[in-house]
């Protein structure tokens, strides 16, 4: 069986073909912001499934969206630059359209569906996929099922607070944890401590890449930062365990291809924080999936766990 998966990205709009067998049959992608309005895009991008759709018999289109409400059925990327944007019901459209029955996730949700059919999540039927990138967002699946909660947003532990963090973050809210764990967060840090220790060097930010490297080299002050990023990450962590009671915990999304230096300090600091009766049970790691195959197998697997549900 062979479906199209969609992620609809800032950067990039990507779309692959996905067989249920061999996996990724073709991929292609355009840039999402190189449209003049929502309109323009919406378009662009029905053309583009569409033009995949005549090479190979596609059962379903899976597509994974920001800001998809699962209750009303439509998304609206709050963050893109058009003015016409306004919530749409893209499955609805794609059906009349194309005459191809269609499936929408809220994007970070689709994350974890890729890690459960494909992933590292394949060895668990309980874990949440946390990923750490330009914020902080996840998703969960229990029992191999997404849960996706009552509208389709579930999972975003970027926003659960830490106490006594007065940081701003970008939703309105002060003190989340993205604001800390994030690679805005990260840059925010060095900030504060060139602020606290009164430095006399420029005031100029390094790039996320550079203070993992500057950590790696020893640099002590990106050493520290750090730490007390994965520190604060591993003790929230702790509190998503409590709650969850997964099997593991594994991260994708930018900044994880670096974790693996920091899996330790993660998993010390939120074991610390564990009743007794969680210790040591918990898979710790990374996810194994790259990037741009993960975007198109989140919407897919959704399509292929449709189907299966059918048959069952
Ligand atoms: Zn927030």
């Amino acid at each position: 069986m062979k479906v199209i998966g969609v992620d609809i990205g800032g950067t990039n709009t990507e779309l692959g073909i996905v067989d249920s067998r061999d996996g990724i049959v073709k991929l292609s992608k355009f840039k999402t912001k190189g449209n003049e309005s929502f309109k323009a895009y919406i378009d662009i991008l029905t053309e583009n499934i569409r033009l995949l759709s005549l090479e190979h018999n596609i059962q379903y289109i899976g597509v994974g969206a920001p800001n998809y409400n699962s209750k009303t059925e439509t998304f609206c990327p709050v963050n893109f630059p058009w003015d016409d944007l306004e919530p749409f019901n893209l499955k609805q459209h794609i059906e009349v359209v194309l005459n191809i029955p269609t499936l929408m996730v809220n994007d970070a949700n689709a994350s974890a569906l890729a890690e459960n059919r494909y992933g590292a999540g394949k060895k668990y039927t309980d874990f949440a996929l946390i990923t750490v990138g330009t914020g902080l967002g996840g998703g969960i699946i229990i029992n191999n099922q997404l849960f996706e909660g009552a509208f389709g947003y579930s999972g975003e532990f970027g926003h659960t607070k830490i106490e006594g963090l007065d940081r701003q973050c970008n939703c309105g809210g002060t003190g989340c944890l993205e604001t800390i764990v994030s690679a805005n967060g990260i840059k925010k840090s060095y900030a504060v401590n060139m602020k606290e220790i009164k430095s006399s060097e420029p005031t100029h930010i390094p790039s996320i890449k550079m203070i993992f490297d500057k950590a790696k080299a020893g640099d002590e002050r990106c050493k520290a930062i750090l730490n007390f990023t994965f520190q604060k990450l591993g003790q929230k962590m702790a509190d998503f365990i409590h709650v969850l009671n997964p099997q593991a915990i594994i991260f994708c999304g930018n900044i994880s291809k670096s974790l693996d230096a920091y899996m330790d300090v993660i998993k010390t600091s939120c074991e610390e924080q564990l009743l007794s009766d969680f210790r040591g049970q918990v898979y710790y790691g990374v996810s194994e999936l790259l990037e741009d195959k993960m975007n198109v197998l989140g919407p897919a697997s959704l399509a292929f766990s449709k189907s299966e549900s059918l048959v069952n």
